[in-house]
């Protein structure tokens, strides 16, 4: 599952399994993910599909465009800042993924075409 080519899926599968840590842990939910969590879950998995760049999406926080409603942001804002240093631990794979492909991505506001060349 980790090959995925396509790094929005990847992405995808990523902010997924953070969302899941992040409402098991908080939420006490057990398998599935509580209501608020499942919409935020569907809402990201949406923006993802959706996003303008496509596959050539920079990561989240480097885009210019601001496709989260901000109370969709806050709420993937906490999530992220809660899952984020526990991927490391639970999830390595994902973990190293999200920042090889951070290191990659391209980048819209600085144009940064040289890391990603080099690093591929
Ligand atoms: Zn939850």
């Amino acid at each position: 599952m980790f090959l995925l080519k396509s790094r929005r899926k990847r992405e995808s599968v990523i902010v997924q399994a953070m969302i899941k840590m992040y409402c098991k842990a908080n939420h006490n939910s057990e398998g599935s993910l509580c209501k608020e969590c499942e919409s935020l879950s569907k809402y990201a998995e949406k923006r993802l599909l959706s996003c303008m760049y496509g596959d050539l999406k920079p990561v989240c926080k480097h885009c210019p465009v601001h496709c989260y409603s901000p109370v969709m942001r806050e709420q993937m804002r906490e999530v992220m800042r809660w899952a984020g240093p526990r991927m490391i631990f639970r999830n390595p794979v994902f973990a190293v993924m999200h920042i090889i492909d951070n290191l990659t991505a391209p980048n819209q506001k600085k144009k940064n075409s040289a890391k990603s060349a080099r690093t591929k």
